[in-house]
């Protein structure tokens, strides 16, 4: 019998919804239970694809090639369950389908509304198909925001029809006023009221807040609110996300919740891996710096690499310190004193020709200094342009992408998106099989020979140039076996220097760092 938790939030956006949604996944699953985590996002967009990382922070892209919002990346880090495109819905998705039911004639006759076509739209895909103990479904957005509002009235009837099979966790702020040395609930109290003005009794609240809150404010919430007690926990900042969950565990966020259902409690399970990590987190001291080259100036937007250089690290016993740098402000003249204070440079993916110079000047610096290069998608076709330029000698080199006229175009569109118009969804997305090439350094991190990556991206190395830059010492170790697409290059002379043409940040989880960012900050830790 599947049970479905619904989590939202209120008073205030970026909370953290997707951490603690991510933490009860990892609590019921650490005590045996089969879980799924989705979110639901009110934008009308059909996915975020098409947005800009300053709007909506990273892209997350599943193994089946939907791209999600970022929190699908914490659901699959805390978790380690991959996730899948059914795992992510917006009200875009929701009409389309809708709209498209209403064309195909399924709804003759009838007027389609809001309640209670979309509505049932959302209901459908909120109770899923696929059979696990639980589902937990996030609503992006905060709660009273116009948007939002289908999704509430959808979960309103679903908690009616459900009974005992729904429970419904709130996540709200509770502020502390510095002048009054004052911790306030009354937003909390307020964004309830919002909820139960919506048919909706919030069963459990997450109280997230700066300062610790004492027996009696949670005391004052639980009555205002119609909340037990032992239902009422709270979310204090904490040195790393990781440690939340453990903090839900101690406060009882996962028995509160099963009681709610009616299941018996049991004993606290002991999450010991969980421990290991979060202990060898508490003993990294050792810093070591990489820096982190792109043009988005916003913790969100590499938010998977930022976090598998930060596992990475843990695993390797240091703190990762991560040095933003602009590749819009890096210049000839600079880049000396940019990248002086790290031991290490990932060249970031993205899109469009913006910033692109001062990545190609950073794998330049990098590759001549033999520091330890990443490169990722766009950051892997940057080495592949900077060595064309300054080893092979086309001054002109270029991807088409950015340079439609080039007469060197090292990196060319994928045949399959010639034709494509369309710009959601059209990139090629998703996991594909790669095979690597015996005795090349990336065979010896995966310790394999057959991976299988996430990509998204519409550019690629061209294969007409593949025996020109092998002969010259970058080798395309990396390779599709359907298409012979190259996917992975290296310089084998070098310290460290891999370019990868997937994502292996969406399938880094806390369990189980990936093997390249563990290789990578390996030796910059050495
Ligand atoms: N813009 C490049 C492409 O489409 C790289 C994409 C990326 O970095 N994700 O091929």
């Amino acid at each position: 019998m599947t049970r479905y938790i619904f989590v939202t939030g209120g008073v205030v956006s970026s909370l953290g919804k997707g951490i603690i949604s991510a933490s009860i996944g990892k609590l019921l699953q650490s005590r045996g239970y089969t879980i799924t985590i989705q979110k639901f996002d009110p934008y009308i967009n059909i996915d975020p694809g098409t947005l800009n990382p300053y709007e909506h922070g990273e892209c997350y892209v599943t193994v089946d090639g939907m791209e999600t919002d970022l929190d699908l990346g914490h659901y699959e880090r805390f978790t380690g369950i991959r996730t899948t495109r059914s795992n992510s819905v917006t009200t875009g998705r929701i009409y389309k389908t809708v709209i498209d039911k209403e064309r195909r004639g399924d709804y003759l006759g009838k007027t389609i509304q809001v309640v209670p076509h979309v509505t049932d739209e959302i209901k459908r895909r909120m109770l899923r198909e696929e059979e696990v103990d639980f589902v937990i479904t996030e609503i992006g957005g905060t709660i009273g925001d116009i948007e939002s509002a289908p999704f509430l009235e959808a979960i309103r009837q679903l908690k009616w029809e459900l009974g005992n099979r729904a429970v419904s966790v709130h996540l709200t702020y509770v502020p502390y006023l510095k002048a009054a040395d004052e911790l306030k609930t009354k937003p909390t109290q307020h964004s309830v009221k919002e909820m139960q003005g919506m048919g909706i009794q919030p069963d459990v609240l997450v109280l997230r807040t700066e300062k610790h809150l004492s027996d009696s404010i949670r005391q004052k919430v639980a009555s205002f609110c119609n909340v037990d007690l032992e239902c009422v926990v709270q979310s204090e900042d904490m040195p790393s996300i990781y440690e939340v969950p453990v903090s839900m565990q101690q406060q009882g966020l996962d028995a509160a919740i099963l009681r709610k259902f009616g299941i018996p409690v049991g004993e606290m399970p002991s999450m010991t891996s969980w421990h290991h990590f979060l202990e060898l987190q508490r003993s990294a001291k050792t810093e070591v710096h990489v820096g982190l080259v792109g043009k988005y100036d916003l913790q969100d937007a590499y938010k998977s690499i930022r976090e598998s250089l930060n596992l990475a690290g843990i695993y390797n016993h240091v703190k990762v310190k991560i040095e933003f740098i602009n590749s819009e402000q890096l210049t000839k003249d600079n880049i000396e004193e940019k990248l002086s204070t790290v031991s290490g440079v990932l060249i970031c993916p993205g899109f469009g020709q913006r910033g692109i110079e001062g990545k190609i000047k950073a794998v330049e610096y990098a590759r001549k200094k033999n520091i330890p290069t990443f490169g990722i998608c766009l950051g892997m076709q940057m080495m592949v342009i900077e060595f064309a330029r300054n080893v092979l000698g086309y001054q002109d080199a270029n991807s088409r992408e950015m340079d439609a006229e080039t007469p060197h175009n090292v990196i060319d569109i994928m045949e399959e998106q010639k034709t494509i118009t369309n710009m959601g969804g059209t990139m090629r997305l998703g996991a594909y099989d790669c095979v690597l090439r015996k005795g090349s350094r990336v065979a010896a991190i995966y310790d394999s020979l057959q991976i299988s990556e996430r990509h998204r991206h519409r550019f690629e190395f061209n294969n007409y140039y593949k025996n020109e830059f092998e002969k010259n010492g970058m080798q395309c170790v990396g390779l599709n076996p359907e298409s012979d697409l190259v996917e992975i290059v290296e310089i084998p002379e070098h310290r460290w220097f891999i370019g990868t043409q997937f994502h292996p940040e969406y399938s880094s989880t806390v369990l189980h760092p990936h093997p390249l960012f563990m290789n990578f900050i390996k030796e910059i830790a050495k």
